[in-house]
């Protein structure tokens, strides 16, 4: 019915199945990426997993899922949720996170496995419980050469954009600390060796010019005073994203890249990828010390980035806007953790 076009534009489903229901992987997944909850409960407007009730897996739930794996030759694990540091919450209006599941959560899978990072979590989430990065890095035998990664939503620098769309996704942090929370997180990230890998939406509904051009600052300051503070420590990227209308902002018009890439919105995207392109040269470089078989990708991988920076540069230059002309880094300090 769907491919006819004989079904509604939205289908609503009205049921779910409980933690009970949802039955237990029967070979190996990809990566050994294992579901830890269904569901977030920060209720992002734009975000469709935000439409599922939040459900937590118990641990021996999870732990027979690594045990599927690790029978099937697979010797990591990939926690799935949409942010780790929301399982087993109980602080429902603040979201400050329950630590001790989450390290307990680690502990247990760590006992299985030589290494398990999760795929996402949020940064307020990370910067409200420093002593879970911590454990995890230990557990994980976290170094300069190994890395825990982690998907992270940056979607903008704009406090009033983010109340706007996220007005949970800063919490336990106020919304006018945004900026603050996604430097200071990525700090707290940095020094146990997370490696966050964040995304923004360029044509979020109701962005302006400024937010736009704050995203880019953001990004600029981030660089600069992750590395006065860590140096060869300091590792994020930022990939940035077109909107597309999901959840409850599924009203709301595709962007359209070709009629509505401001300048503003053009330097977001330019600082994102320059960015980008330097934690493929830098990262890689260091990855290749510990895998050579990266020594015929990293050509590649390194090629292809500053491509795309260079075709950035083309096109912003095209629609009269100098990328190159330096922009004011945000007035934002990192504190001491
Ligand atoms: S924190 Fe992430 S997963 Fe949760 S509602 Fe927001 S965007 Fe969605």
């Amino acid at each position: 019915d769907i491919e006819t076009g004989n079904k509604d534009r939205y289908i609503h489903i009205t049921t779910r199945p409980s933690v009970e229901q949802i039955p237990n992987i029967v070979g190996a997944s990809y990566k050994g990426m294992i579901e830890v909850m269904r569901g977030c409960g920060r209720g992002c407007r734009f975000c469709s997993p935000n439409l599922r009730t939040a459900r937590f897996y118990h641990i021996g739930k999870i732990i027979e899922e690594v045990e599927v794996n690790i029978r099937n030759c697979q010797e990591t694990a990939w926690l799935h949720s949409e942010d780790i540091f929301n399982y087993m919450v109980e602080d429902k209006k603040n979201f400050y996170p329950n630590e001790d599941k989450v390290i307990e959560l680690f502990e247990e899978v760590l006992k299985k496995v030589r290494y398990a990072n999760p795929t996402h979590g949020t940064v307020a989430g990370a910067l409200a419980a420093p002593r879970i990065l911590k454990r995890v890095a230990e557990l994980n035998h976290a170094g300069f050469n190994k890395w825990v990664g982690i998907q992270v939503g940056f979607e903008t620098a704009s406090p009033d954009l983010i109340k706007k769309i996220a007005n949970n996704k800063m919490k336990p942090f106020n919304a006018n600390e945004w900026p603050w929370v996604l430097l200071n997180g990525t700090y707290v990230f940095n020094k146990f060796f997370w490696f966050p890998a964040y995304t923004t939406i360029v044509g979020l509904p109701g962005s302006s010019e400024e937010d736009e051009i704050d995203t880019a600052r953001l990004i600029i300051t981030m660089e600069k005073k992750l590395k006065e503070k860590l140096g060869e420590k300091a590792h994020f990227t930022v990939t940035p994203l077109a909107f597309i209308p999901m959840g409850a902002l599924k009203y709301e018009e595709f962007f359209n890249v070709a009629e509505e890439l401001t300048p503003g919105r053009i330097l977001h995207v330019y600082h994102a990828w320059r960015h980008l392109a330097w934690e493929i040269h830098h990262g890689l470089r260091r990855i290749i010390k510990i895998n050579p078989s990266y020594i015929i990708f990293s050509p590649l991988a390194n090629f292809g980035a500053e491509l795309i920076v260079d075709r950035i540069k083309k096109w912003a230059v095209r629609k009269g806007v100098d990328v190159e002309k330096p922009l004011q880094p945000m007035d934002l300090k990192i504190e001491d953790y």
